[in-house]
């Protein structure tokens, strides 16, 4: 095995921990080990996978992007004992979590735009390329308020539902952006969600880097591998998701990602609190757990888990921003140069 090097700091990574096998094909004994860089608080899956191991990992069923607004409904009508219910109901008023204010996105990048068109030039749309678009609940927010709309997905059956709302998604990924996508300059870039399964995150800001407009703002919403849940549960954290999340970041390394490419981090927020004391997140744990107790029994022991989901309450309840939210999400400015 050769030497795994950070994509960050370009310096040496260190063995952090391993699971031993996709919880979601645990037939499958295949181990991952996941790497770490202390200096930047960044981790991988290493060795890396091959592209066609990669779309085999994707190759199960019930995969979120691919589901349709009703599935994903009928997964949420389960009864709550009524312990579920308190639990739930103190961890949602404690939720602080902030969602993405798109009106004042779009009325920054409106003023920008005015800004940087020629005084006899007409003002044109705002428009918006998402990166890992999935099924595309995200670019009909953006539609809605009068952008254009642009979607890269990999996911053929997540396209269909996509192709639903604007013709405009293509096929291709971060590395490998379609030829059409790169024909044009966008006024904003998202990807939520999305960095966290590319192959290659320095690739993945070049090419966004040479799509956004000079003023454009890069969006990025990850899973926040500093908040309790993946350090004390790592590999088992349901947002683990170990094949399919190639790359862990924390706040701090994914600053360092965007400010290597010279992006100024305008805002840092945070996201996603309550849902972690969900029985369905429970259910999700639970199901990890015993696929990874199926390929090792001795080393899996099985936990108490309304006990720990109480305790990670408790101690997340009044914690920093950081340890507290499962997503973490930043914006930043495109500098030039
Ligand atoms: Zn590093």
């Amino acid at each position: 095995m050769t030497q795994s090097i950070c994509p960050i700091c370009e310096g040496e990574m260190n063995f952090h921990f391993s699971v031993p096998c996709d919880y979601r094909k645990p037939s499958e004994k295949k181990e991952y080990k996941v790497f770490w860089c202390s200096a930047c608080d960044y981790g991988h899956i290493w060795d890396r996978p091959l592209w066609n191991e990669i779309k085999e990992s994707y190759q199960i069923d019930n995969y979120y992007t691919h589901q349709t607004q009703n599935e994903q409904k009928n997964k949420k009508l389960r009864q709550n004992s009524l312990e579920e219910k308190l639990r739930i109901y103190i961890a949602w008023r404690f939720d602080f979590g902030e969602h993405l204010k798109l009106k004042e996105i779009s009325s920054y990048l409106r003023q920008k735009k005015v800004e940087n068109t020629p005084k006899e030039g007409s003002v044109e749309k705002l428009s918006i390329c998402e990166i890992g678009c999935g099924s595309g609940k995200n670019l009909k927010k953006f539609a809605s308020l009068d952008f254009d709309i642009f979607g890269v997905e990999p996911d053929e059956e997540a396209r269909k539902v996509a192709l639903s709302i604007t013709d405009s998604i293509f096929s291709g990924t971060a590395e490998e952006l379609p030829t059409i996508i790169t024909q044009r300059k966008y006024d904003c870039v998202l990807m939520s969600h999305s960095l966290e399964h590319t192959l290659d995150i320095n690739k993945t800001i070049r090419n966004i880097k040479s799509v956004l407009c000079d003023y454009g703002l890069l969006i990025i919403e990850i899973p926040n591998s500093k908040c309790l849940g993946f350090q004390k549960l790592k590999g088992e954290w349901p947002w683990s998701d170990i094949p399919r999340h190639l790359n862990f970041f924390t706040p701090q390394s994914l600053k360092l990602l965007l400010e290597r490419y010279n992006f100024y981090v305008e805002s840092t927020n945070y996201v996603g609190f309550c849902r972690h004391f969900f029985p369905t997140w429970l259910d999700i744990e639970k199901e990890i757990h015993s696929a990874f107790a199926s390929n090792n029994i001795d080393e899996w022991k099985t936990p108490n888990y309304k006990l720990r989901s109480w305790i990670l309450l408790l101690q997340t309840l009044l914690s920093s921003n950081e340890t507290k939210y499962d997503s973490v999400r930043m914006i930043a400015i495109n500098n030039q140069s």
